[in-house]
């Protein structure tokens, strides 16, 4: 297997020039252009010769060359087809790299996880479009990839919403989801300096180890999310006040307060005072309602 190329300035510029590439901002591209960074986004990911893994943008083909190096199989998704002759060049020799010219939104990931790796469970390994983050992250959850792990570039704000708990400013949905689904880990913080061209944020490395069961039961897993997203819609409001205002649920208001009564919680109390075990609980209390 040939030694990577890229990951550095000049041969990111050298690369761009031969191609006369045009960065395109609605496809959120900003490059990789550090070793280090590339190494330990490899390191953390704990990629192995057995892996199949699906990079989410491969852009120039960068960072798809240091995963076609560890991995056995790597999947490479890009939207933008000005990007595809590149990567055929600057993939030439690395045979274990499928490109797919594609919106990563409307792939069938488990029809390619099947066809690439048997149904066995992929890792998802990817700099991230900053744009549609969460929609990427949701989508492989909530469609069931088979799934090891997810590690993944994004704004350092996303990581930090994705693994915080109750209480704190950046709890949300997000937080939920993803830890209803996974493990995360927060692997490193990069500065703007490490990409071309520089995003205006600070990014974060993070790692999501899929769960095989979920820490918490729940009888209906699509109702819980229906309630979360409705406790975090209007953030000043109570969670009462969330849920009956929510259209996509429809309780009483005689319904709602039982069911926040049982919970233990005061009729005041707001939706990012709740644990994940809390969201779970007052799903099926109010399932039980329905029920009776
Ligand atoms: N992996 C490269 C790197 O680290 O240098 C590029 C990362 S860049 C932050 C994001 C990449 O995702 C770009 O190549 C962009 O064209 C691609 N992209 C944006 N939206 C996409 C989508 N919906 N589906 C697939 N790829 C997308």
């Amino acid at each position: 297997m040939k030694q990577p190329t890229l990951g550095n300035p000049q041969n990111t510029i050298e690369v761009l020039q031969k191609y006369n590439f045009v960065f395109q901002k609605k496809f959120g591209q900003n490059f990789l252009i550090d070793t280090h960074v590339l190494d330990k986004i490899i390191r953390a990911a704990q990629i192995s010769q057995d892996d199949c893994v699906l990079e989410i943008g491969p852009g120039i083909g960068t960072m798809t060359q240091y995963l076609a190096c560890a991995a056995k199989k790597v999947i490479a998704v890009e939207i933008d087809r000005a990007l595809i002759p590149i990567l055929e060049d600057t993939l030439d020799g690395y045979d274990n790299v499928r490109i797919v010219n594609a919106d990563v939104l409307k792939v069938d990931i488990a029809k390619l996880a099947e066809e690439e790796n048997g149904g066995k469970p992929i890792k998802v390994v990817a700099n991230l479009p900053y744009y549609i983050t969460t929609p990427i992250i949701m989508g492989l959850f909530e469609k069931h990839v088979p799934l090891k792990s997810i590690t993944v570039m994004v704004q350092k704000e996303v990581a930090d919403r994705m693994q915080v708990g109750p209480g704190t400013k950046d709890y949300g949905a997000l937080s939920l989801a993803v830890q209803y689904y996974a493990k995360p880990y927060i692997v490193a913080n990069v500065p703007p300096n490490c990409f071309m061209p520089r995003p205006k944020v600070g990014s974060s490395v993070i790692r999501l180890d899929r769960y095989g069961t979920p820490p918490v039961k729940v009888q209906d897993e699509k109702l819980m999310f229906r309630i979360i997203r409705a406790s975090f819609n209007q953030r000043r409001k109570t969670l009462a006040n969330g849920l009956k205002n929510s259209p996509e649920l429809d309780f009483t208001k005689e319904e709602i307060e039982e069911a926040i009564l049982t919970l233990g919680k005061g009729g005041s109390v707001r939706g990012e005072a709740l644990s994940l075990e809390e969201f779970a609980a007052l799903s099926d209390c109010l399932s039980k309602i329905r029920e009776e």
